[in-house]
C-alpha cells in the first residue's frame, strides 16, 4: 500500500462494544480483501449472534441515562465526532480507498462530507425535537393538547459497503441526535472504515455503549439481520442494502412491530430531451456515472435521450470520457477511475453487458475488460431496448446503457416502468417540461437540471421497491422518535 498511516491505533479489527474493544466470542475472524489486487488486506473479528445480543443489551442499558442528556449535550458530543474525523482525515481516507477501491481525492472528499454531516446532525440535535399545541374540542373545549418526540430506544443499523463514511453517518447522526443508542453492523467488505470511524467515536467521549459497532463474515448476516429484527429491546432497524434483503427484514420487522428505514435499490432514469444543453447534460452524467466507479444507488442505470439528439449526444459523451474519466490506481491522484469494490462487480457488469450485446445493442467504446480483473473500464451502449437485463436491473459501475424516445409520455412511461422509484433525472431547457416530467416522474429523489444532488440537508430516499424512510434532512429526526401526546384538562 503506497501509504503509511499517521495514526496507526485507527486500525483496529476487534468489535466496538460498551465503550471498548474486544475479540468475537467464539475467537473467529473472515478476510477482508483489497479490490485494487484482490489480496487480503485483515482478518476481522467474526462476531457471533452472542456478542450482538450482548451488544444490544448493553445499548439498553447505555439509554436510560443517554436519552438523559440536555439536546446541547448531545450536539456537543457530535461537534467533538465531527472534530475527531477531521484530525484523523488522511488515515480514515486511505482506508477508504484502502477497501473500497476509491480513488484517494475522492475518498479525502468523502471524509470531509461525513464531518459535515456530523455537524449538521450536532445543530439539529441542539434544537433539540420540539412538539405542537394542539386546541381540542374536547371536554367543552377545555382540553389541550401538546406533543413532545421522544426517543424510540435502541436502534439498529446495517449498512453496505459502497458509502463506509457518510452513508453509515446518515443513519447514526440523527439517531444519536435525539437520544437513541445503537448496534451497527457493518458491511463486511468495508469493517476497518468501520472500526476507524468507531474510534473517532469514542475520542468524542460519547458515553460507553451509546454506540456499538460489531462485523460479521457474510455468512452470518441473515442470522444477525433476523436477530435485529425479533429483539425485545430493538425498537428501530435501519438497513440500506438491496431490494431483496429489505424485503426480508421489513417482513420480519413487521411481524414483530419494530419500526424501520429502508434505503434499497434504485434503477434511476437520466432523461434528456432534444432541447436540453447537451454539454451540461454530459458533465452531470460523467458525475452521476463514473464517481466511486458508479457503485451509487441514486446514479444514472438507464439514460433515455430524444432520438434526434442521440448521435450527437452520444458523441459528446464519448469525447468527454475520453478527457474526463482515467482508469487506474485508486492511489494515483490523476485517476478518477478505480477498481470495482470486488470481482463479483465486475461479473455482473459483464453479464448485463453480454446480454444487452446479444439482443442487439451496440458498443461504442473498446472491449479492452480483462477477465478476473476489478478494473472495469468506461463502456458506453446505445440501442438498449426494454428485453435487455440492463433496463431492469442496477448495473453499479461504469457503462452507460442509452436507449431513445420520442414523446415526452413516452420518457415517462419508459422511466416509470420498473418496480424501484429511488431517483430520476431530467435535462431539458423548458421550464414547464422541466417541472412537468420531475412531477411524474416515480421516485423519492429528482435532480431536474443536475446530476449530483447528494447533500445532508436533502430528504434522501425511495418510494416503491426502493424502500421507505428518509436520511438527512430535519425528517431523519422523525425517523428515531415516537409523538407522545399529552392532554390536559383544564
Ligand atoms: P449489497 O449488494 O450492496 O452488498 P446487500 O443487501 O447484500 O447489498 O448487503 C447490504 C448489507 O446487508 C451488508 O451489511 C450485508 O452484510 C447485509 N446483509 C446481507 N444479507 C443480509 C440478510 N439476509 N439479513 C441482514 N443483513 C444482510
Amino acid at each position: 500500500v503506497p501509504y503509511t498511516f499517521q495514526d496507526a491505533s485507527l486500525l483496529d479489527v476487534r468489535s466496538y462494544v460498551g465503550g471498548g474493544w474486544e475479540n468475537s466470542s467464539e475467537n473467529k475472524t473472515f478476510a477482508v480483501e483489497d479490490p485494487a489486487d484482490q489480496q487480503i488486506l485483515a482478518n476481522v473479528s467474526d462476531s457471533s449472534v452472542a456478542d450482538y445480543e450482548r451488544a444490544i443489551d448493553i445499548a439498553n442499558t447505555a439509554f436510560k441515562a443517554y436519552r438523559q442528556l440536555t439536546p446541547s449535550n448531545r450536539g456537543q458530543l457530535l461537534r467533538n465526532w465531527a472534530q475527531a474525523v477531521r484530525e484523523s482525515s488522511r488515515d480514515l481516507a486511505a482506508l477508504c480507498t484502502l477497501e473500497l477501491g476509491k480513488p484517494i481525492n475522492e475518498s479525502i472528499k468523502a471524509v470531509a462530507y461525513a464531518a459535515s454531516c456530523l455537524d449538521w446532525f450536532a445543530n439539529l440535535a441542539d434544537q433539540g425535537c420540539g412538539g405542537e399545541t394542539i386546541p381540542s374540542s374536547g371536554n367543552g373545549g377545555r382540553n389541550r393538547i401538546w406533543t413532545v418526540r421522544r426517543p424510540v430506544g435502541v436502534v439498529c443499523a446495517i449498512t453496505p459497503w459502497n458509502s463506509p463514511y457518510s452513508g453509515v453517518l446518515k443513519k447514526i447522526a440523527p439517531a444519536l441526535a435525539v437520544g437513541c443508542t445503537i448496534v451497527h453492523k457493518p458491511a463486511p467488505e468495508t469493517p476497518l472504515c468501520a472500526m476507524a470511524l468507531a474510534k473517532t467515536c469514542q475520542r468524542a467521549g460519547f458515553p460507553a455503549g451509546v454506540y456499538n459497532v460489531l462485523a460479521s463474515s457474510p455468512g452470518r448476516a441473515a442470522v444477525v439481520g433476523s436477530l435485529f429484527c425479533s429483539h425485545p429491546s430493538v425498537r428501530h432497524v435501519t438497513f440500506t442494502g438491496s431490494t431483496a434483503v429489505g424485503r426480508y427484514l421489513a417482513e420480519r420487522c413487521g411481524a414483530n412491530l419494530k419500526k424501520i428505514t429502508m434505503e434499497l435499490g434504485g434503477n434511476a432514469a437520466f432523461i434528456v430531451f432534444d432541447d436540453a444543453d447537451l454539454d451540461l447534460a454530459v458533465r452531470e452524467l460523467i458525475a452521476c456515472k463514473f464517481n466511486s466507479s458508479g457503485q451509487v444507488c441514486i446514479y444514472a442505470n438507464r439514460v433515455l435521450v430524444h432520438k434526434g439528439i442521440e448521435k450527437a449526444f452520444t458523441d459528446r459523451l464519448l469525447v468527454a470520457i475520453q478527457e474526463r474519466v482515467r482508469l487506474g490506481s485508486p492511489w494515483d491522484d490523476k485517476v478518477t477511475l478505480g477498481p470495482l469494490y470486488a470481482k463479483a462487480g465486475a461479473d455482473k457488469i459483464e453479464a448485463l453487458r453480454a446480454d444487452a450485446l446479444a439482443k442487439g445493442a451496440s458498443l461504442h467504446t473498446p472491449d479492452v475488460y480483462e477477465d478476473g480483473s476489478t478494473y472495469y473500464p468506461p463502456t458506453v451502449m446505445t440501442r438498449i431496448t426494454q428485453e435487455m437485463r440492463i433496463s431492469h436491473e442496477e448495473i453499479f459501475g461504469p457503462l452507460v446503457a442509452i436507449s431513445t424516445f420520442d414523446k415526452e409520455e413516452e420518457a415517462v412511461s419508459l422511466a416509470n416502468s420498473v418496480d424501484t422509484g429511488l431517483a430520476g433525472y431530467v435535462f431539458t431547457q423548458n421550464i414547464s417540461r422541466l417541472f412537468r416530467v420531475a412531477e411524474e416522474l416515480q421516485a423519492g429523489m429528482v435532480g431536474a437540471q443536475t446530476g449530483s444532488i447528494s447533500a445532508i440537508e436533502q430528504p434522501f430516499g425511495g418510494v416503491r421497491d426502493s424502500g421507505m424512510g428518509r436520511e438527512g434532512s430535519i425528517h431523519a429526526l422523525e425517523e428515531y422518535t415516537d409523538i407522545k401526546s399529552i392532554t390536559l384538562a383544564l
